[in-house]
């Protein structure tokens, strides 16, 4: 099966839309109501070591989706259909991201209204703290 049509993970059959965001490009939207502390779904894509995932990063232009994890490994999902990697950034985030054994899981930090841009907090990230954040929470942090 080719990288961009695996399955997307999404257990609770929660509905999703992919649209323009006030915080930067494409977000995603929820699109029914999502209970506080259930699962969203998963990211997929080609998982790569993390060697592998800074040459790419390094290499890339404009949009890289890729997740490291913190034992030599990482998850790009740049040529995934996936519409999990267009969760962008908020320092005050809706969901969070779950990172274990190779996967990278979502999940509601609180109960999510349909129309609501689903965030999570990227923690670190290759922009090493000089990326501009646009999520114009109260609690920003300024910098990615
Ligand atoms: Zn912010």
């Amino acid at each position: 099966m080719p990288l961009s049509k695996l399955p997307i993970p999404n257990p609770n059959n929660f509905k999703f839309e992919v649209k323009q965001s006030p915080i930067e490009g494409q977000g995603l939207f929820a699109a029914s109501i999502i209970p506080a502390r259930r699962k969203l779904g998963e990211l997929t894509g080609e998982l790569i070591t993390l060697r592998e995932a800074r040459k790419r990063t390094r290499g890339a232009a404009d949009h890289i989706f890729i997740v490291e994890f913190g034992d030599n490994w990482a998850l790009d999902s740049t040529r995934s259909d996936n519409y999990f990697k267009f969760m962008n950034h908020s320092c005050t985030p809706n969901a969070f991201m779950r990172l274990s054994r190779g996967r990278v899981e979502f999940y509601a930090l609180r109960r999510i209204l349909p129309g609501e841009e689903l965030t999570c907090d990227y923690g670190e990230t290759h922009h090493d703290g000089k990326l501009e954040c646009r999520c114009r929470s109260a609690g920003c942090r300024k910098y990615l």
